[in-house]
């Protein structure tokens, strides 16, 4: 059982900006819940232009809201009436472009934000957030003079140093490699982790907000469709919206059999409880690209229209008799050719379906 207090919470959100004629007010956010649990790591994952940054101006008290509240541990700090200042907060954050000082060196980045402790100890304490990040033997360097990566860790270190309750990070990896992403969100998590840190963060990458998050919100216009751990996400996604959103996959018709069971063109498949259906009907049911397992031996044939070689795997786009276009996973040493056809079956084990 999760035994954890509530760190932050968010109710009935809602944020509004002047128009860009000056004559009225557009909504950038609305109606947005989340609860996030001390130790927690939580992402809003969305693209641009969602509200994403809105949400986290507004926890920092950058942002008036029009409605709603914001409550850490058990205070509001933001509501229509309350605003409490940023400086009281105690919320740290890390920007995108890590907004590091170039005229201060590593370890002075740091202790920038430890004015509270007297001159002797700001130092010592500043070198124990280095070492904690793994930089110790870069306490003198620029910023200029690191990687990109490590500009993270620093920027990451210096919103931890003062200890806040919570640290926010706005699309932290965007400005990265793309190969270095993932290996750096998951070198985050640990780092988040072992420091039991409360943070969330944002981004429009489902790989970084899977590999770091314990519970993600997917956004869309401003608001949260639905605040899960990845897996219930990926697995069972609320609406059409996010099943499209989250992973590959293509929707497939399905017509409801007796015996709780729904019938697609692959085979027959068992409809989860929560969702029956009438029998005769036609459903929309969502096959992910892992739910198609290629098979030598299978007399279920499909045609190879599309593949990309993705290193250990291929994703193969297949067409069906009918002329419906799946996609599946396949180990990259079954390198079929376009146009041939190849046996596959269905091995889905959570069934997701949509009313037609
Ligand atoms: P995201 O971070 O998801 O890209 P933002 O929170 O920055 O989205 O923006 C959400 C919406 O609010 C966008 O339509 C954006 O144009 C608008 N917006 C953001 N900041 C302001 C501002 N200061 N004034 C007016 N509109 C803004
Ligand atoms: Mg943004």
């Amino acid at each position: 059982m999760n035994t954890a207090r509530t760190l932050l919470s968010i109710k009935g959100l809602e944020i509004d900006y002047p128009s860009q004629d000056g004559r009225g007010r557009v909504t950038a956010v609305k109606d947005l819940n989340l609860k996030l649990s001390e130790g927690e790591i939580g992402c809003l994952l969305g693209s641009s232009g969602c509200g994403k940054s809105t949400v986290l101006r507004a926890i920092c008290g950058f942002e008036p809201l029009k409605s709603g509240e914001i409550l850490l541990r058990s205070a509001v700090v933001s509501s229509t009436s309350i605003h409490l200042a940023p400086n009281q907060r105690k919320v740290g954050m890390v920007f995108q472009d890590f907004a590091l000082f170039p005229h201060l060196n590593v370890l002075e980045n740091i202790a920038f934000g430890l004015q509270h402790l007297p001159n002797a100890n700001r130092s010592s304490a500043a070198m124990e957030w280095l070492k904690r990040v793994a930089l110790s033997d870069k306490a003198d360097a620029y910023p200029h003079e690191l990687s990109g990566g490590q500009q993270q860790r620093v920027a990451l270190a210096r919103a931890m140093a003062p200890e806040p309750d919570l640290i926010l990070l706005d699309e932290p990896f965007s400005s990265l490699d793309n190969e270095l992403r993932e290996r750096l969100a998951g070198e985050m998590r640990e780092i988040l982790k072992a420091n039991n840190i409360t943070a969330l963060l944002v981004t429009h990458d489902q790989f970084e907000a899977f590999a770091i998050a314990d519970k993600v919100g997917v956004m869309t216009d401003g608001k949260v469709l639905q605040w899960d751990a990845p897996y219930e996400l990926y697995h069972k996604p609320a609406n059409r919206y996010i099943a499209d959103f989250i992973g590959r996959g293509v929707f497939v018709k399905g017509i409801v059999q007796s015996g709780g069971k729904v019938k697609i063109e692959l085979g027959e498949l068992d409809l989860e409880e929560d969702r029956s259906q009438e029998i005769g009907n036609e459903i929309e049911v969502l096959l992910r690209a892992d739910d198609i397992q290629h098979d030598d031996n299978s007399s279920m044939q499909a045609e190879v229209v599309r593949k990309t070689f993705r290193g250990a795997d291929f994703l193969y786009t297949l067409k069906l008799a009918s002329g419906t276009e799946i996609f599946a996973f396949v180990p990259s040493h079954h390198d079929h050719a376009i146009g041939e056809k190849i046996g596959i079956h269905l091995v889905a084990d959570h069934v997701v379906t949509f009313a037609d």
